[in-house]
């Protein structure tokens, strides 16, 4: 409860006095009694300026004469404001959307983005969550720290990488399919360390070529073990933009292939362009090589500025996962699911497979159904996790899936 925390210090930042009232009183209701008040933006940084520590919440508006509000929210950026700031404006839902969207690459904690007149529950939420950071511990130092060359070296050789595995289920019958295979480096002091903290780092320093062969022989191994067991599932390695490079490559996949006893037909390989083609000639021989030798290529991330018409164009692609920021919430959102479906339809017709990304709701999962999307993976299905976890993930997956296929169920119907 709001009430329990104590509560937040706020500067409210709006041209118009009476919406300034207005804020002023909402945020009392919600236990803000001292919130101090500005009728431009000038006066508002000049009073954070003086005191960064001084504000935890800043309210907003964008609209303002002189100094308006997305110049404001660069200031706060560049000064590193550590409080939670909420936009509110009156201009249409795509500009609020891109000032949000400005306000969080500037690095600052953006705790809601409302439409005027402010709805008391949505201003209620978005003082909730900032509360919450607000009194939340101080990450540890370590969440910080950026790993060198030699320390990810270490890491490749000495086995501390490991695979992760979420799910992708067919959407029509809820089966599932395979899984896409994700790296964690188990850190002997650090813990449990995400991919895009060492991936940057590999790729910096001529080690991605080993990473991907460590996670893509234990991805190959596991498919193995799967198989023995019954379960013919396709597994699914990222590869970056570095590994196709290499005419080795396609080679050394094969290989690894032929070492774990699997047809190549079990392995897809997703791709994203996270940085620039070096040799786009040599990186067109190799995908086009690989699938000669019958693995599937998945262009991921689609949609993003990594993933491009172009690349669909250049490369034989044969699956597209549609990016999980045109996937979550497409089901309230007409024009995220515009870009969403007018993406599947592409797809479709250029006759590739389909998978949608960050799948979290019910909502979503019904939408992609009601339009043929072939694959789905999100959080609403399974996260990633390790082999073990798997195992019992399938076993209440078996559970939920029937009540998820396509048809209507009766007691949805109820
Ligand atoms: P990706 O390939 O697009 O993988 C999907 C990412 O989205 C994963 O993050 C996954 O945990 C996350 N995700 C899945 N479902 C949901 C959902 O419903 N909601 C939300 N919010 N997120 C979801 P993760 O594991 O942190 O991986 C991040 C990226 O790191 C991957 O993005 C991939 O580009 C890269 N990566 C991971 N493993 C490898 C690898 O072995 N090699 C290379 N080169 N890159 C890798
Ligand atoms: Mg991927
Ligand atoms: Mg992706």
């Amino acid at each position: 409860m709001i009430t329990e925390r104590p509560a937040l210090r706020a500067l409210a930042v709006d041209d118009e006095a009476f919406q300034l009232k207005l804020i002023t009183r909402q945020l009392a209701k919600l236990g803000i009694t001292d919130t101090v008040t500005c009728d431009n933006a000038a006066d508002a940084l000049a009073q954070v300026q003086a005191d960064p520590a001084r504000f935890e919440l800043i309210c907003c508006d964008l609209q303002m004469p002189h100094m308006d509000g997305v110049e404001f929210v660069r200031h706060l950026g560049e000064m590193h404001f550590p409080g939670a700031l909420v936009l509110i404006s009156g201009e249409d839902e795509r500009i609020l959307r891109t000032a949000e969207r400005l306000a969080r690459a500037h690095g600052l904690q953006v705790r809601g983005a409302l439409h005027k007149p402010v709805s008391p529950e949505q201003l209620a939420q978005a003082v909730h969550a900032a509360s919450k950071a607000a009194t939340a511990p101080p990450k540890p130092a370590c969440g910080q720290r950026i790993y060198t060359g030699d320390e990810v070296a270490e890491a490749i050789k000495g086995g501390q990488l490991v695979n992760w595995y979420q799910p992708t289920v067919e959407l029509s019958t809820g089966r599932m399919r395979g899984v896409e295979s994700l790296v964690r480096w188990q850190h002997p002091q650090d813990g449990l360390v995400m991919p895009d903290r060492f991936i940057g780092v590999a790729e910096h320093n001529g080690l991605i070529d080993a990473l991907t062969g460590a996670v893509l022989t234990q991805a190959l191994q596991q498919a193995r073990h799967w198989q023995d067991a019954g379960l013919p599932l396709q597994v699914s390695v990222n590869v970056s933009m570095d590994n196709l490079t290499d005419h080795a490559f396609p080679g050394l996949v094969a290989d690894a292939l032929e070492r774990a006893g699997l047809p190549a037909s079990r392995l897809i390989l997703e791709v994203t362009e996270t940085r620039l083609m070096r040799d786009p000639v040599a990186t067109l021989d190799i995908l086009t090589r690989l699938r000669l030798k019958r693995v599937s290529l998945s262009i991921d991330d689609f949609g993003t500025g990594h993933s491009s018409l172009s690349q669909l164009r250049d490369v034989p692609f044969d699956e597209l996962k549609v990016d999980r920021s045109f996937v979550d919430g497409a089901s309230h959102n007409p024009e995220l699911r515009t870009l969403l479906l007018a993406s599947l339809e592409m797809a479709q017709q250029l006759g590739l497979r389909t998978v949608a990304e960050g799948v979290e709701h019910l909502a979503d999962w019904r939408l992609l159904q009601a339009h043929g999307c072939d694959l789905a993976q999100g959080y609403f299905i399974g996260r990633p996790m390790n082999s073990t976890a798997l195992k019992e993930w399938m076993a209440d997956w078996e559970q939920r899936r029937p009540g998820l296929r396509a048809e209507p169920q009766v007691a949805e119907l109820r």
